[in-house]
Parts: C-alpha cells; sequence; structure tokens
C-alpha cells in the first residue's frame, strides 16, 4: 500500500457512482444493472491495477458491454468437419425450428385448444409431428435427452419397486458416451441391476437366453455410437433378440428415424421396430438435427403399452421438455431439411468449389491459404469410422489460435503443422463470415 495523495488509484471512483453517470443509464435498461456493473467492476480492477487512467473507467466499461445481453456463449464457426460436435452444442437447430422457438418463448397455445378454449394437451403438435414421421411406432413420448429416456425406462421396467429387477445386456454395449457419462452407471443409478452376458468382442444368442429368467425387466441392445470393434467379433440382431420374448428395447443413439444411405451402418428407429424392438430410444441433437431431446417410440402392442405406462410414471414429470423444446422438435420434424442433413449430403465436388474460392480470395489479400483434400466425420453422435469426403482450407499454423480468439470464433483441425478449416460442417453462407474471421485472423497475427 502507497498512502500516497498523489496515487492516481486514490482517485477510483466507487462503483454505484460510476454507475450513475448518464451514459451507462441506456446500457442498464436495455443489458440490465448486474451485466453492467461487472463491466465497471473489471474496469474498476484494471484502474487499480494501473492498466487504465480513472477517468477511462466509464469509456472501458462501455466498450466491454455485448451488444445483447446474451450471456457468456460466443457463436463459433465450426470448422472442424465434425458435424455434430459434443463441445459446441451438437446439432444446429434450423431457421424454421429457430422462429419457433421465438413463438413458443412468450405467451402461447401451449395447454390450450384455442378452438374451444379448454385445456389442450401439452405438447400435441410436437408429438404428432413425431408419430407421423416414424409410422412404425404406435406410440411416441419426448423426454430432455437420450439418457432420460433411458432411465426412465430403466426406472419402470427394472428398477427397485419392479418384482424384475435385471437388465440384460451385451458386454461390448457397456458404452462410455462423452464427458465420463457411462450407460451402465446411469442404469445402475436408476436402482436396475445389470446382467451382463457375452464378452467384450463376442456375444451369441444363447448367452441371452441363458441369463434369461424371472428377474429379467428387459433386454436393452446399445448402438456402440463412437467406436467400433472390428476383428473377431459378433453381435446379436435384434430381430433374433425380439424372439427371446422379452421386452426389447434399442438405444439407437443418433435418432435417424429411417435409413440413411450414406450411413449403412448406422441404426434407424423405423428398422430396429420393424425387426421387432419393443422400444426405441434415441437423441434430437444427432442426426435428427433437432434440440437436445430424448425419442421413446413404441412398436404396436406392448411397446404402445409401455409408452403410455411411461408417460404416466411420476419420474415423467422430471425429465419432461420445456415448451421452447417442444417447438424446435416440431418444426425440425415437419420443416425443410436440417443443417445438419444439409451438411451430411453436401456434395464433394460443392465443397471442393467453395474451398478454392475461399482460399483464392484470402491468397488476393496475402494470406498463405490453399485448397485441400479433407475428410469429415459425424461425429460422437453416430456413425463412428465413417470418413465424409469433404474439402478444407489449410493455413499456417499461427493462425488457429486467433481464429479461436475471434467473433464469431473460428474453430477448424490442427493437422500436420497446418491449420485446416474444413467446410462439410458449415453452410455456403458461412463462407463470406468465414473469409472475414481469416482476414480479422490475419491482422491479429501479423507480426508489427
Ligand atoms: C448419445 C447417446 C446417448 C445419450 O444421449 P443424450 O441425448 O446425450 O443423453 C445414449 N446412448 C447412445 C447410444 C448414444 O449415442
Amino acid at each position: 500500500m502507497t498512502g500516497s495523495s498523489t496515487d492516481p488509484r486514490r482517485l477510483i471512483p466507487r462503483t454505484d457512482a460510476v454507475l450513475g453517470e448518464p451514459r451507462l443509464s441506456e446500457p442498464q435498461r436495455r443489458l440490465g444493472r448486474a451485466l453492467v456493473r461487472r463491466a465497471v467492476v473489471d474496469a474498476q480492477q484494471r484502474a487499480r491495477a494501473g492498466e487504465l487512467a480513472p477517468e477511462r473507467i466509464v469509456d472501458a466499461a462501455l466498450a466491454a458491454l455485448p451488444d445483447t445481453a446474451a450471456g457468456s456463449l460466443t457463436p463459433v464457426l465450426n470448422a472442424t468437419g465434425v458435424l455434430l460436435h459434443t463441445n459446441l452444442g451438437r446439432a444446429v437447430l434450423s431457421d424454421a425450428a429457430l422462429a419457433a422457438v421465438g413463438v413458443a418463448a412468450g405467451t402461447c397455445d401451449l395447454e390450450l385448444d384455442l378452438a374451444t378454449g379448454t385445456r389442450g394437451r401439452r405438447g400435441r403438435g410436437a408429438l404428432d409431428a413425431l408419430a407421423d414421421a416414424i409410422p412404425a411406432a404406435a406410440a411416441v413420448h419426448v423426454v430432455n435427452n437420450g439418457a432420460a429416456a433411458l432411465a426412465l425406462v430403466a426406472t419402470a421396467l427394472a428398477g427397485p419397486a419392479t418384482a424384475t429387477p435385471e437388465i440384460v445386456i451385451a458386454r461390448g454395449e457397456l458404452v462410455e458416451i462423452g464427458d465420463g457419462f457411462r450407460i451402465p452407471e446411469l442404469l445402475a443409478a436408476t436402482g436396475a441391476r445389470l446382467r451382463e452376458v457375452g464378452a467384450t468382442n463376442r456375444v451369441h444368442l444363447r448367452d441371452y437366453a441363458d441369463a434369461i429368467g424371472p428377474a429379467t425387466g428387459f433386454i436393452l441392445k446399445v448402438h456402440p455410437s463412437n467406436f467400433r470393434v472390428t476383428g473377431f467379433t459378433s453381435s446379436v440382431s435384434v430381430a433374433e433378440l425380439s424372439a427371446l420374448g422379452r421386452p426389447l428395447v434399442v438405444d439407437i443413439g443418433s435418432g435417424l428415424l429411417t435409413r440413411e444411405p450414406l450411413l449403412p451402418d448406422e441404426p434407424d428407429a423405423a428398422t430396429a421396430l420393424g425387426d421387432g424392438a419393443t422400444l426405441v430410444t434415441a437423441s434430437g441433437d444427432k442426426l435428427l438435427g433437432g434440440p437436445q431431446v430424448g425419442l421413446l417410440l413404441g412398436s404396436p402392442g406392448a411397446g404402445a403399452e409401455l409408452v403410455h405406462q411411461l408417460r404416466r410414471h411420476p419420474l415423467a414429470r422430471a425429465l419432461r421438455v420445456d415448451k421452447l423444446t417442444l417447438a424446435a422438435l416440431e418444426a425440425t420434424l415437419l420443416g425443410p431439411p436440417t443443417p445438419t442433413a444439409l451438411a451430411l449430403h453436401a456434395s464433394p465436388a460443392g465443397l471442393t468449389r467453395r474451398a478454392e474460392a475461399l482460399a483464392a480470395r484470402l491468397r488476393a489479400v496475402a494470406v498463405n491459404a490453399s485448397a485441400i483434400p479433407s475428410e469429415a466425420t459425424v461425429g460422437g453422435g453416430g456413425a463412428p469410422g465413417v470418413a465424409l469426403p469433404s474439402a478444407a482450407v489449410a493455413l499456417p499454423e499461427r493462425y488457429a489460435a486467433a481464429l479461436r480468439a475471434g467473433r464469431p470464433s473460428v474453430l477448424g483441425r490442427l493437422e500436420g503443422g497446418r491449420c485446416v478449416l474444413d467446410l462439410r460442417a458449415l453452410p455456403e453462407e458461412a463462407d463470406d463470415p468465414l473469409y472475414a474471421a481469416v482476414c480479422a485472423a490475419d491482422r491479429a497475427t501479423r507480426p508489427g
């Protein structure tokens, strides 16, 4: 501490006094007092540290304020070539879904029949759209995410309150999804017991048959959605498992409702139900390309009864989705192809043309850019090991950090000493913002 009266740090005005400045009153009305206060406190700290003159505190706070009170999330251009990037929020919502979220954000007829003025069924539009999109399902329900769908069915069919507390599952399907989330631990947390069958690489129908008994709640088949086991392997098909006469739950993971020719090994709900699954569970924000939800799709007969039972289960209320999610899901199902579908189906020739045009524009402003062939992937959401032919712009590696720090931020891949910007996960409309972001990063990294 220097007690000197000439120390400029003694001249730092109090926070309340700064917040009373006329120039900060409009931002406080628009963004809220808390957000502006934080910017002021940050500026005061910089002034105390001697980095800022005390009379510049208001200017510094104003400069640090965002345009809107959007929060701390920063938009990122996904140039990783990973279509469903978990760290970037998985599926991108379509414009149609975004518009529907805007309507739902206000007061809306969520549980009201406007024709009669009486109470209506919550989420009917989304559930009807889902039922129409998957005619093989006789009943559908939606919960918070894929994990919630599994937790609900495990609790209802094999929880400690049931007489059938066992889930029969192959050892090769005890999957860790990501960030330490393991399906077997989730199932065990519901109080169900896992009856593991087979070896890591091989399981046979007789393994399942031997494990089934009076304690069996259901058989669970989980799609290994983020890894591949090759070599001496075998697994048992949905059709074979369905013949064992117990409820068969198939967790397909990615939310493909019907077969996708580009991803021949990726399971889909229609095929699983057609092959005899009682219930299919899946995520909404992977290949379905919608909001984060867990889908529960029941077969005609036993599956439909099970879905009705799950819908009435006390836990269902704790796992239910909000109105924004219902709106986004409905619009995803009824609307134009999702950004995920467009990225998956983008033609390699079109991607190459975009990469060449972008690299040429960048070279014209003296950026060392080249168009290169690339390989994209679906990501943690499915189709492990499948390479999607793509195209990228390669830059010197030093651009990577500046691109990440830019607004919008750009995330690429580091490969062979280069910063590679893969275009498959980005729509063509992103090429201009991407060009601008590289130019900004170029200015930020240029020595001098
Ligand atoms: C992603 C995934 C889950 C978890 O779904 P969330 O929606 O992330 O909760 C469960 N099972 C499989 C096979 C998955 O791929």
